[in-house]
């Protein structure tokens, strides 16, 4: 089989987006399940749909057109502001989009207009979190100016926090979502049925009893993937959080000294690690896995393995005993590591699991 590989149980996933669905469910919140970290990996997205989740969502438009020429029909979002060199594609994919800059809506509009359909966009609102979004008190401009633009339906207000600077989702600010929610209502006379909270930090909340007010949907990937929580990065109760794998092979495992010799200048990456103790010789076991195929810092080696270092295609570890090569292991990656070996070129996918 060939390594390195992503390994994808899609029972497991699926049993983590069902698990999430039903939960958020009972608080009057559906999910879209965002496929980003998997590229749009349709048989991913199918068991997502599967799942019940209410829509797909990706930031990128190339997933959004891989998932639909496999003839996944269901609603889909762009979770990214569209690129202005994109819109057309955007439109045609029958998404809808977070808006966040008012040039990018009318390019949308001219877009729609020109296609004679219209495209749905969600506005969304900067809550402290300073990524996408518009500022709350500009909120009322953006509003009027996509229900001036012919093509453009407004469908409702979203935000995004905990990705640029950690912000939590609290009472607080998710308290001044659906109050710029209900100002845009009253301001325009119009009824906004989407209001998306956010992203996998905001189940903390969700689930801690707040009142949710007008939130009425959450966008998740990385919950529903690994089965954690973004915030602190615990194990969500009830979810698998050993879906995901990244599978190495061992290339070399022989006795060595811990500590290099020779004088020390810089390494591939710059400044060298410091010359740790001398802890005697150790079993230093090599796997074809390096910065080119994943974050090496990412990756939770089994218990026997202890990473060591990494270059562009080489990870060192001490291992408890000798390896032969070509003994394959599993790394468990967090969400960084993930996404860069879904995006390099040398790690294949396998999906298992009975779906
Ligand atoms: C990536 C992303 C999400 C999903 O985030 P997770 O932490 O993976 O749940 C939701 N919304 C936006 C705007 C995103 O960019």
């Amino acid at each position: 089989m060939s390594c390195p590989r992503v390994e994808i149980d899609l029972d497991k996933v699926g049993h983590n987006a069902s698990t999430l669905v039903d939960r958020a469910g009972a608080l009057g919140i559906s999910v879209t399940g965002v496929t980003k970290a998997v590229l749009g990996l349709p048989p991913l997205a199918s068991v997502l749909m599967a799942s019940g989740v209410a829509a797909l969502g990706d930031s990128r438009i190339e997933n959004i057109e891989t998932m639909r020429a496999a003839g996944l029909r269901g609603p889909m979002v762009l979770i990214r502001s569209p690129m202005p060199s994109q819109v057309g594609r955007v439109v045609d994919s029958g998404a809808i989009s977070l808006g966040t800059d008012c040039d990018v809506m009318t390019l949308l509009a001219a877009a729609a207009r020109h296609r004679g359909v219209e495209h749905g966009v969600v506005l969304m609102v900067e809550l402290g979190d300073l990524r996408e979004g518009i500022m709350p008190e500009q909120l009322g401009a953006a509003a009027a100016h996509v229900l001036s633009l012919g093509g453009l339906r407004l469908r409702g207000i979203g935000a995004n926090l905990a990705c640029r600077s950690g912000i939590a989702p609290d009472a607080g600010n998710m308290a001044e979502l659906s109050a710029c929610t209900e100002r845009v209502e009253r301001e325009h006379g119009v009824e906004l049925d989407i209001v998306t909270g956010g992203n996998s930090a905001n189940l903390l909340w969700a689930f801690s009893g707040a009142d949710r007010g007008r939130v009425n949907n959450l966008r998740l990937g990385e919950s529903i993937l690994l089965g954690c929580e973004p915030l602190q990065r615990q194990p969500i109760p009830g979810l698998h959080d050993d879906a995901i794998a990244v599978v190495a092979e061992v290339i070399e495992s022989s006795r060595k000294p811990s500590r290099p010799w020779g004088r020390i200048a810089q390494s591939a990456f710059g400044v060298a690690e410091p010359v740790g103790d001398d802890r005697g010789p150790v079993w230093q076991t090599i796997f074809a896995l390096g910065h080119q195929d994943t974050d090496p810092a990412g990756l939770e080696p089994p218990g026997c393995v202890r990473i060591v270092g990494a270059s562009s295609d080489h990870l060192i570890t001490e291992t408890s005993c000798r390896f032969d090569a070509g003994t394959e292991m599993r790394f468990r990656p967090g969400y960084g590591a993930f996404m860069r070996a879904m995006t390099s070129h040398s790690v294949s996918t396998l999906l298992t699991g009975n779906r």
